[in-house]
Parts: C-alpha cells; structure tokens; sequence
C-alpha cells in the first residue's frame, strides 16, 4: 500500500478525533481534513446523558480549535459528506465543493432510532449536545418524564429526571429493562434500584401512540409533558450505501462491513466506531455503541490507513453507565443464553457478575467494585470453575 497524501475523515465526533490525533501521532504529513454534520469540535457524548443532563457539569469539547490548528487539520464543521465519487476518489460537500482523498475514513456514527409510531413527533430524542441542553431545561421544570424504552439512556435519563426533583415513567416492551442484555437476576436489581428512587417502572408495556398529553400504551395513557425516545440507535450508513460499499442486514447488527483493520469493501475507504460492522479477532463479526470502541477503531483506523498490516481489531468491547449507586464497567460480549453468575453484595451495590458459556467467562461487570476490571478483562475467554469465582475482594 502506497503512503497516503490526502486523508479525509467524516463524521465529527470521538472515533473521528482519536483518528486524528493518530494520524499525526503516527507522522502522517500529508493533508488532513475532517468535515463534520455537527457545527462543534468532536465531543464526549456519554456525559449528555449523565452529567451534563444532570447539571453536574457544564459542555466540554474534547479538544479545543488550537489543538487542531496545531496538527494542521482543515476543519468542515457544520457541513455534511453529500456522497463519495469512488471512480474520482473525492467526496462532495453540501455544497458541491469536492475533497480529494487517498484514503477515506468513515465516523459517521449513529443517529437515535425514530419508531413508526402515531404522533412520533411530539417526542423528543437524546444525540447531541444541543438535545441534551433542551431536555436538561425540560426536566429542569420539573413535571413527568415518560421514557419510551428502558435501555442505558432511557434508564440513565430517568435517573436524571429524579436529580432534578421530577417524576420517570420507564415504558419497558421487555419483562424487564436490558433483561436480554443483563439476565434476569441483574435486570430485577435495576429495576428494584429505580424503584427505589421512586422512577415508575413499568414492563411488558406496548407503546401505540404519542401526543401532547403523554404516551398511550397498551396498559392505558401515562400523562407526561416529556416523553423521550430511547429505543436504540441506528448506523448512519446512507453515504456508503450509496457508494456501494457493503452493508451488514439489521440482525446483524447493520453499519458498514469492515474487515479486522477496519478496511470496508473498498481498499481506500475504512469505518470506525459505532457505524462500523468489524472483525473483531477474539469475538467475530460485531458493531459496538461505545464510548472505549470509538476511541480505539479511530487510533486503530490511523494505523491502518497509514499501511500498518499487523494492527487488528483484537480488544475486547468495554462500557460503563452510572445510574443512582449503580455504577459499572462491563468487558466482554455476553449472548443472552448466557449464565450469570453473581459474587459480592447487590444490596450494597458492591459485586462482580460473571457471564459464562459452558463455563468459559464471556463477559464480567465490576460494580461499586474498582480497580479490578482489567483482572476480568484476563478472564474473559477462560475455562472456570465457577464456584471459584469470587468478588475479587479478597
Ligand atoms: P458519533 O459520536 O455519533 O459521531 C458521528 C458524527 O458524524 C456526528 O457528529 C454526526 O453528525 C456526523 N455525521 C454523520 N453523517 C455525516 C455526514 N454525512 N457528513 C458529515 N458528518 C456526518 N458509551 C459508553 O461506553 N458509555 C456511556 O455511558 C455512554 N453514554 C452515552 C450517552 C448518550 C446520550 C449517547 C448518545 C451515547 C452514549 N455512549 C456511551 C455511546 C458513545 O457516545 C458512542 O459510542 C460514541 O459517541 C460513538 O462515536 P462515533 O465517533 O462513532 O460517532
């Protein structure tokens, strides 16, 4: 593979910044440019939902424009990729103007799921920081919250409608919120811990529509002035679709197929962090939504554009929440048949769960427990006596 002279990065946000930063790291000395949909510097996203959504703390962006002058990046903030010409290797702008590259990178990341669903549109979703600023001010004024689906962010929003002395309605399809996720053990302690701080847990409940008063479900209205969707998120593929590149079907996740350097169906063009399908050495073919997984695909994507053929996509997906006294990392790709094996004290809010697949640790979630997750991160893969298995306290 010949050097690449012009690199050019879609998609303005974590995977697209770390690619940068390795970029030059790695001494690429050619022309560099990023163009972003968002009119801000790449940003953390998990704390829009937390922190930020809270009041805790105020924006950040990850590096300010200096950082960027200083590596000689061409910034395109607020501007989107229209398309990639691949037989003239340019992309073209909104507004026509086109960008040469030599190499094309993809960070394009996800947009929230909007379900087909009467009156969607007086909904509200949680992406951006801007989302997050209104929805901060929304629950600043207190009143019911309604959370259509109980994953991490509906359930991390909840828990941010209590800080601000409001009222959660979790609307769950599920027996339990990220029951297929967590198992059923861990799911009905979650469920309990918001219980606990009175967020109005309600499962196996089927939403039919949404207006102005509320959420109509199958169990009747739930009155909310908010109601915020929070049933996933969905790759944002349409540039490589266009451009013919490969796609994974939805049960496979969907996001662009990329192989373990991160290398889509064209050899000039790669995909990082949550739009990207990767093979993954150790785990197989997966798209991950996390924070740790764009960071590393952008460093790794650097190394790969710039030629280097042993960096792979070998670590494990790693991810962390903060919800009331629960707070976790979690390393691993569990699959729902999986068993779970609990050590430690859920009362307390202080244990270790293990996943395991004919005894083999497939994943391991610390909680109120630190400093132990790359011991966990070792286990994963290995035969276990599971009556052995500890809170790793001792
Ligand atoms: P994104 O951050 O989505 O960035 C992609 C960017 O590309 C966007 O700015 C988009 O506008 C832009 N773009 C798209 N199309 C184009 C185009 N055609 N032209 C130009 N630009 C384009 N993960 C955790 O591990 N722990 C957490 O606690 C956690 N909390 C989260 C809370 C929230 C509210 C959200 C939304 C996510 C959270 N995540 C968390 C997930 C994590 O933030 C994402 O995995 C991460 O942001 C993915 O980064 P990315 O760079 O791949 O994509």
């Amino acid at each position: 593979m010949t050097t690449p002279e012009q690199i050019v990065i879609v998609g303005g946000g974590l995977a697209a910044a770390n690619a940068v930063e390795a970029l030059r790291e790695r001494s690429h000395a050619g022309r560099l440019t990023l163009v972003g949909r968002e009119r801000r510097l790449p940003y953390e996203r998990p704390p829009l939902s937390k922190e930020l959504l809270k009041g805790d703390q105020e924006f950040e962006v990850a590096h300010d424009e200096a950082w960027y002058a200083e590596r000689d990046v061409e910034l395109h903030l607020g501007e989107a990729v229209a398309a990639i010409d691949a037989d003239a290797g340019e992309v073209v702008l909104g507004s026509d103007r086109r960008l040469p590259f030599d190499r094309l990178l993809l960070a394009t990341g996800a947009r929230p799921r909007v379900p087909d669903l009467p009156g969607v549109e007086h909904a509200v979703t949680l992406r951006t920081v801007e989302d997050s600023l209104a929805l901060r001010d929304r629950l600043g004024a207190g009143g019911t919250v309604a959370l259509v689906g109980g994953g991490w962010i509906g359930l991390e929003v909840a828990a941010a409608a209590v800080a601000h002395g409001g009222r959660a309605v979790v609307l769950e399809r599920d027996e339990a919120p990220l029951g297929r996720v967590l198992g059923p053990r861990i799911a009905s302690y979650l469920v309990d811990l918001h219980r606990g701080h009175g967020v109005d847990v309600r499962t196996g409940v089927t939403v039919e529509s949404i207006g102005p008063d509320g959420v109509r479900t199958s169990a009747g209205l739930v009155e909310a002035g908010t109601v915020v969707l929070a049933v996933g998120a969905v790759p944002e593929t349409a540039l490589a679709e266009a451009a013919g590149l490969a796609i994974a079907a939805p049960e496979q996740g969907g996001g662009i197929v990329v192989d373990e350097h991160l290398r889509t169906s064209d050899p000039r063009v790669f995909a990082a962090g949550d739009v990207a399908n990767a093979l993954n050495v150790r785990v197989g073919q997966l798209r991950v939504e996390h924070w740790d997984n764009a960071i590393r695909q952008g460093q790794l994507a650097a190394a790969t554009m710039l030629g280097e053929e042993d960096a792979v996509y070998d670590w494990l997906p790693y991810f962390f929440t903060d919800q009331f006294e629960f707070s976790m990392e979690y390393v691993g790709h569990s699959a729902p048949g999986d068993e779970v094996v609990v050590r430690g004290d859920l009362a307390a809010h202080e244990f270790i769960a293990y996943w395991l697949r004919d005894r083999v640790v497939t994943a391991a979630m610390n909680v109120g427990i630190w400093d132990v997750n790359d011991r966990l991160r070792e286990l994963v893969g290995q035969r276990v006596d599971p009556g052995e298995l500890t809170d790793l306290r001792q």
